[in-house]
């Protein structure tokens, strides 16, 4: 175990159970990044006269330097550690393991299920594990034990979203290997997933309950323009709940085909449904200039693009963005606003709304406020793991 000194005034904090290892907090931190210490090396973390504060690891993220696995002296992170955090959070999804109209979800929320840096997703049978640090990784064996023994499964397939890792016959670890796409359910809506194209698999599992919210309250009758569309999991609850024309627009060239594909498994024939494989910046002004109108627009733009003639970032410009959506859309019309920036509280996120409606000098109402759902489990004392806000807007 490897001995680090937390600089006094942020003991209490640690002690309080606060579970990311930052760097502000560790004295002297600059000489541990340029130690040999290796990546998943557990620390003993202490305040400045050596009393045990926590137990963590050594894993670099952007986030911070690691994360803190126990405040318990004598608790051991050994098979059993792993072992009981995994049953536990498996314990805890079973009213959506029973749920047969629901085959995706997430199993292990990093740090909000005791383990920061890593997660597990379910998939129809089979799952999906994402190391988020060369350092967590170094626990692969237990972390794979661990699921082995705690659930029956077809396959399990690994992600690592770190640096300098080459993934080996698509991160397949154990079980039958699948043949991508592979088909789930989600609230009786079938869905296209694939662990073979880099790091998004096809759908968002966060956004769940917008999905449903759309499809059963905001979509029948409507027409509906959906930006950032992606692999068009908006879109297909849309229509499955009997939109009148759902537009999709993408920048990417897969878009296209897993929309499609997402619309065949569901019946949807894609004639009233166009997909645009275009940027939505320059869709907006195409939108503007022929005075096409949508009841519903959804805005799920990621944190940061960039395209080749615009880069947005959502703090500075979900305002723009915003009325850009605004003026496309019909007078008591909704907008599904979405944010997933961890930086961005609620509270900033309804000001930077506040501010599109006043750059179009429109009126608005909050009419729904979402947060992540009951399998994203959050940090108590770690804000940041908070970080999905979906506002249903209605004009006004
Ligand atoms: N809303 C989607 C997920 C969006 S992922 C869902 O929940 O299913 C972000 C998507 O934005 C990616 O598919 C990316 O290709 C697309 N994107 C990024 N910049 C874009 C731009 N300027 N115009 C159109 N699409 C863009």
């Amino acid at each position: 175990m490897y001995e680090i000194k937390l600089h006094d005034k942020h003991v209490e904090k640690f002690k309080e159970k606060y579970p990311l290892i930052f760097k502000e907090s560790v004295v002297g931190y600059q000489l541990l990044e340029s130690s040999d210490i290796e990546e998943g090396q557990l620390l003993r973390l202490t305040d400045s006269k050596g009393k045990f504060v926590a137990t963590g690891y050594y894993g670099l993220q952007n986030k911070g330097l690691g994360w803190i696995l126990s405040n318990n002296e004598r608790e051991k992170i050994d098979d059993a550690f792993f072992l009981k955090k995994v049953y536990q959070s498996v314990e805890k999804r079973l009213g959506l393991y029973n749920n047969p109209k629901t085959t995706a979800f997430r199993v292990f929320n990093g740090e909000g299920d005791g383990i920061g840096g890593l997660t597990i997703d379910f998939f129809a049978g089979s799952y999906l594990i994402n190391y988020y640090s060369k350092g967590i990784y170094a626990f692969k064996n237990q972390i794979e034990n661990a699921i082995k023994k705690s659930v029956e499964f077809d396959a399990i397939y690994e992600k690592c979203r770190f640096e300098d890792h080459q993934e080996v016959n698509d991160g397949f670890i154990a079980g039958k290997p699948l043949t991508f796409p592979i088909t789930v359910m989600e609230n009786g809506v079938k869905l296209s997933i694939f662990f073979n194209e880099g790091g998004m698999v096809g759908v968002f599992l966060d956004q769940r309950e917008i999905r449903k919210a759309i499809r059963n309250q905001y979509a029948k009758g409507k027409t509906v323009l959906n930006t950032f569309s992606y692999t068009g999991a908006f879109s297909t609850f849309a229509a499955v709940g009997g939109a009148k024309s759902v537009t999709s627009v993408d920048l990417a060239n897969r878009s296209l085909e897993h929309t499609l594909k997402n619309f065949e498994l569901n019946h949807i024939s894609p004639e009233n449904h166009p997909i645009l494989v275009e940027d939505v910046f320059h869709y907006f002004k195409f939108a503007q200039k022929k005075g096409l109108i949508y009841d519903l627009v959804i805005l799920d733009p990621p944190s940061y693009a960039k395209s080749k003639d615009f880069t947005f970032s959502a703090e500075k410009d979900y305002p723009t963005l915003l009325a850009d959506a605004i003026k496309v859309t019909s007078p008591k019309g909704i907008i599904v606003a979405s944010n997933n920036s961890s930086n961005i509280t609620l509270e900033k996120f309804k000001q930077l709304v506040g501010k599109g409606f006043n750059l179009a000098n429109k009126r608005f109402k909050i009419i729904e406020v979402h947060q992540l759902p009951k399998d994203f489990r959050t940090h108590f004392k770690y804000e940041e793991s908070n970080y999905l806000k979906v506002l249903f807007i209605q004009m006004d």
